[in-house]
């Protein structure tokens, strides 16, 4: 006999791993004989939690933590990002590593679920500091990750150069050049064309797919977007580019609106130069609360999880919500918009262009061809848009919200692998 309460986290209704625990049980009845095995959703295969000591810049000695999770791996290795967040947490990470895994199944990549972590603000950190933090907690992961075991890659706060140095501490601890071992690599190191616009990219292909069945047209519509680094500034590029107009832009630094919609090109080159979209020259600068007011037909959380709450859910007026960032929207805030009708595409089907190019990068990176950026593009759409219209099938079938949909397919899938796998001993 076993209870689904692990002793060593206590999740609420909404933090993240308690979120995930609610959206495992929702699917349940759709799971038929295969329910038998859905305590292996509920449970993390592996969690490694390291102290990453390092000597900052003035002499002193400073500890982080670290983590890594490896949440299930019937599928094959682990695939997720490592974050650099002062509120990091196990809870966390263990909920964004099971996210990874029914994401990967969910467009069917041949990966199990993982995700890491530090708790450390890196824009406190000098570059000698960030890269020796990172070096350490590689070497100390390093235990369980490997091209074969289980696959990093950016998120928040980590992006092509601390893969770079990931990477060269592998490489260097096992005494020879391992591509394969992290993905989001530049260019030059066996990275891939388009894996750094990759999950924008398919956050857009999912909104026009979505939007298109909804049928609002995406010529003149409203966007709003929180959270303007990689994801959300590059779906909002998408969407300007497909003639919408983004209206409103939330980002660490603050909250801006314009009602004209906002040249988002310009936008995107300030926020890079200044480090966040405070300052730029058009468009009002509101309260943080104000962001969920503005009128739009397309809302794109994409900064941290928790941030479409119940209260939020009530008074939004968008049709369409494109969950950018992983666990956005807490379970009484998906109920709310499932009531009002307000389609959510789900985290773990509208970000999934990230790992799928991810995935295109190992395989390039194992047989050492290269593809043209346009056959990436070509591949990730194919994907993504084959993925998205298996979901719209099972969502129409039992009349559940895409976001059960997206678990029925992808939960399947992993526990046909663990059922065919077999226990062992
Ligand atoms: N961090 C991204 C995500 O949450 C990408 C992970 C990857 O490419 O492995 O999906």
């Amino acid at each position: 006999m076993s209870s689904s309460a692990l002793s060593y986290v206590h999740p609420t209704t909404d933090s993240p791993w308690g979120t995930y625990l609610a959206q495992v049980d929702r699917v349940v009845p759709y799971l038929g004989k295969l329910d038998r095995w859905v305590e292996t959703l509920k449970r993390p295969k592996r969690s490694l939690i390291v102290d990453v000591p390092i000597e900052m810049d003035d002499g002193s000695i400073a500890h982080f933590e670290g983590y890594r999770v490896q949440h299930n791996l019937s599928r094959g290795p682990g695939k997720g990002g490592v974050r650099f967040h002062p509120d990091v947490t196990l809870e966390e990470v263990m909920a964004l590593s099971a996210w990874m895994t029914v994401k990967c199944a969910a467009v069917n990549l041949p990966y199990g679920g993982a995700k890491g972590g530090i708790r450390v603000d890196p824009k406190k950190l000098s570059r000698t500091e960030l890269e020796k933090v990172t070096r350490r907690y590689t070497s100390e992961i390093g235990l369980i990750i490997g091209p074969h075991s289980d696959i990093p890659a950016p998120d928040v706060n980590t992006n092509g150069q601390i893969m770079a140095w990931m990477m060269d501490t592998y490489s260097m601890n096992v005494g020879a050049t391992a591509t394969g071992v992290v993905t989001g690599k530049p260019i030059h190191l066996g990275g891939s064309l388009g894996r750094v616009k990759a999950t924008g990219r398919g956050v857009f292909v999912t909104g026009r797919e979505a939007a298109r069945r909804l049928g609002l047209k995406l010529e003149g519509a409203r966007v709003a977007v929180q959270g303007f680094g990689n994801v959300g500034s590059v779906a909002a590029e998408l969407f300007a580019q497909a003639g919408a107009k983004v209206v409103a832009v939330q980002d660490h630094t603050g909250t801006l609106v314009n009602d004209k919609g906002f040249d988002v090109a310009a936008l995107i080159s300030h926020s890079q130069s200044q480090g966040g979209i405070a300052g730029f020259h058009s468009g009002e600068q509101v309260g943080n609360d104000e962001f969920w007011n503005v009128h739009c037909d397309v809302l794109i959380p994409a900064a941290l999880e928790g941030q479409l709450t119940a209260e939020r859910a009530r008074k939004l007026s968008a049709r369409l919500v494109l969950e950018g960032a992983n666990g956005p929207t807490v379970p009484e805030a998906d109920d709310i918009l499932a009531e009002r009708g307000v389609l959510v595409v789900p985290d773990v089907i509208c970000n999934a262009g990230g790992v799928t190019v991810s995935y295109f990068e190992w395989v390039q990176d194992f047989s050492s061809f290269f593809w043209s950026e346009e056959e990436i593009y070509q591949r990730l759409d194919r994907i993504m848009v084959g993925a998205l219209d298996n979901i719209w099938e099972k969502s129409t079938q039992h009349g559940i919200t895409l976001r059960t949909a997206t678990f029925a397919v992808a939960c399947e899938r992993i526990l046909i692998a663990r059922e065919e796998r077999g226990l062992y001993p």
